[in-house]
């Protein structure tokens, strides 16, 4: 039997059948998962009116489309298990357990603290900062590398507790959103002067949402008119029930500014991780974790705070974050001072890697320095792929024939540190011009502008803003120079704000509006071989000038719309405008249908302007 045709072209159907196809695939690759030859698939979807190459990467809204007219369920194969065939194919599970229980030895409580604006959270990292100064290191911690460990006696024990240094929620959801969970603890702080506020609230969710623990720090007890009863009495309404009300959560009144109660705090984080929390790790095995901050040393070149989470990190491991990868060269804590080995929970800014990893990016010691390499190869080239398909524009023969009624400013970030790139994408993303312009912002990264930046600008027509980050090298300039690639540097975020909200602006279309001019009424037709049917009107207000867009209406229904005033003479004089109370001819082209009576009426389409 003959194979039947699809879209012109002879092709086997297939039933329904699953393809998966990772991020960046290619009609070539679809065409080899179900054997047939791609100058037939790049055909078929020609047909269907998109315009690709065999070997163009591919949207998954374009691989679906081809699978419906083809027979064949498409399914995209998620990141994250893309990446986790990735180090299968190196042999490596990066969730693999640990060993039995003898393996497994105690590890600190990583905390991180949220809560509104205002409410104290920097100050309160400030001040465990300082209430726990290890005796030796009397200059206290002097380098803020994202996270710092402080040491607390607890039930005549020394123990460690992990805090991640950035308050705020945006790197505890900007970390679950790539799936690591970092965080053991939550210290919700909320001012006991001011009260449960909405961003206590969102805390408090994605807390809960994530099924970590709370402490809750009732802020501010210094200030007069403080109020801390009023705060448990709010947050039971949250299911946060004070262990004095019966319920199980820890309520500790402190008052950061002056450093009070601290101490309890602390001591309430260890009870409860004690309570709700079985915190081991396996501490002998290649290390495993997560990457909390990242950024560009101008001395050090990138930098990277990694937090632990399984066996033991040290000098000279072979290490993979993201799509970076290196040789530990050198491990710093919080004090600046060389470490040895970084056991779980530990924090450690580490030296050594090629380039910045994100924040939330997991990392892993390979075997070796090769391995290392080629998974973050690998890693880029996936990226790369998932970015090109995301860039494809989409040529379709409708947007030939028709200009596309959006339009797109496609936008490049690049930053010093993954807080700045995060913080501004997240503020891009807000500006809200309407639904005609979109911005799409089709990568972002740490580091310097590179050559890969520039393609990808080059290939959608992208801006590429770096934030206190230059071009790699010269070479990288001279590639945007000849691709017509625009760069744009900032330093400070509300000034990228602006500009780019001024820039989407100017995109929008000008929006026009009918201006009325004037009405005349046709008082008598005359027919002319030559030019056709001349109106001999009178005008009856405003004025009628040649050129203008006209309507003619009969019986108040409009007859004739898009109409132009052709010709216009007064007597046997061609004129541009006749006023109110004039007589005169107009022509309306090769629009004939006019009748006395009928009114013909004038106008102009004026640009609106945009607020
Ligand atoms: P964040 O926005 O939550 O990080 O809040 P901050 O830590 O920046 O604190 C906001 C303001 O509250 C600052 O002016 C602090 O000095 C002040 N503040 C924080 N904690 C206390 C406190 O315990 N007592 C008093 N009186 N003021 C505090």
């Amino acid at each position: 039997m003959q194979a039947p045709t699809i879209g012109g072209v002879r092709l086997p159907r297939g039933n329904g059948e699953a393809v998966r196809l990772p991020r960046g695939a290619s009609l070539a690759d679809f065409a080899e998962r179900i054997d047939v030859d791609p100058a037939q698939l790049v055909q078929v979807l020609f047909g269907l009116g998109e315009m690709v190459t065999a070997t163009q990467s591919v949207d998954e809204d374009t691989f679906r489309l081809l699978g419906e007219e083809l027979g064949y369920e498409i399914q995209m194969v998620s990141p994250e298990d893309e990446d986790r065939e990735l180090l299968e194919s190196f042999d490596i599970d990066f969730d693999a357990e640990e060993g039995d229980e003898d393996a497994l030895a105690a590890r600190p409580p990583v905390v991180t603290v949220m809560g509104h604006v205002d409410h104290g959270k920097t100050k309160l990292l400030d001040a465990i900062r300082k209430e726990n100064i290890v005796e030796s290191e009397a200059g206290g911690i002097t380098q803020h590398i994202g996270a710092y460990q402080v040491s607390v006696e607890h039930d005549g024990e020394q123990r460690a507790i992990t805090f991640i240094d950035t308050p705020g929620h945006e790197a505890f959801t900007a970390m679950r959103a790539r799936g690591a969970q970092v965080t053991d603890i939550v210290i919700l702080v909320v001012a006991a002067d001011d009260g449960v506020m909405p961003q206590t609230i969102e805390a408090l969710n994605h807390a809960q949402a994530a099924g970590v623990p709370i402490v809750v720090a009732v802020n501010k007890i210094d200030v007069e008119g403080a109020n801390p009863a009023k705060i448990r009495q709010q947050l039971t309404e949250y299911n946060l029930v004070a262990e004095e009300y019966g319920g199980d959560t820890m309520f500790v009144d402190v008052a950061a500014k002056p450093g009070l109660n601290i101490d309890k705090l602390l001591e309430a984080v260890l009870l409860t991780a004690d309570a709700a929390l079985d915190l081991r790790a396996n501490p002998d095995m290649p290390a495993r974790g997560v990457a909390i901050e990242g950024h560009l040393d101008r001395g050090r070149g990138p930098v990277a705070t990694v937090l632990v989470q399984r066996g033991t990190l040290r000098p000279g491991d072979a290490i993979v974050t993201g799509q970076s990868y290196g040789r530990v060269r050198a491990m710093l804590d919080e004090y600046g001072k060389p470490v040895e080995e970084a056991k779980p929970s530990r924090p450690v800014l580490v030296l050594g890697l090629t380039a910045v990893p994100g924040a939330g990016d997991k990392f892993l010691v390979a075997d070796d320095d090769r391995t290392a390499r080629q998974i973050a190869e690998k890693r880029e080239a996936m990226e790369r792929n998932a970015a090109l398909a995301k860039a494809r524009k989409r040529v379709t023969l409708e947007s030939f024939m028709a200009e596309s009624k959006v339009e797109t400013l496609n936008l490049i970030l690049k930053g010093d540190v993954s807080g700045s790139v995060e913080a501004l994408e997240d503020a891009l993303l807000k500006i809200d011009v309407g639904d005609e312009v979109n911005l799409n912002i089709i990568h972002r990264g740490v580091g310097a502008i590179t050559a890969n930046d520039v393609n990808l600008a080059s290939i959608d027509q992208g801006i590429i803003i770096g934030f206190n980050v230059r071009p790699q090298s010269r070479t990288v300039e001279d590639l945007a120079d000849r691709e017509g690639v625009e760069i744009r540097y900032y330093s400070v975020i509300y000034a990228a704000i602006e500009e780019i909200e001024a820039a989407l602006k100017g995109m929008l279309k000008p929006e026009f509006e009918e201006v009325q001019l004037g009405t005349a009424e046709i008082r008598e037709v005359f027919r002319s071989s030559r030019i056709g049917n001349i109106a001999g009107c009178m005008v009856t207000d405003g004025i009628m000038r040649r050129n203008a867009s006209a309507r003619l209406v009969r019986d108040g229904v409009v007859v004739g719309e898009g109409l132009t005033i052709v010709s216009l003479r007064r007597e046997k004089d061609d004129v541009t405008e006749v006023r109110d109370g004039f007589e005169c001819g107009i022509s309306l082209g090769s629009f004939n249908d006019i009748k006395v009576g009928d009114r013909i009426e004038t106008y102009e389409m004026k640009e609106k302007p945009r607020g």
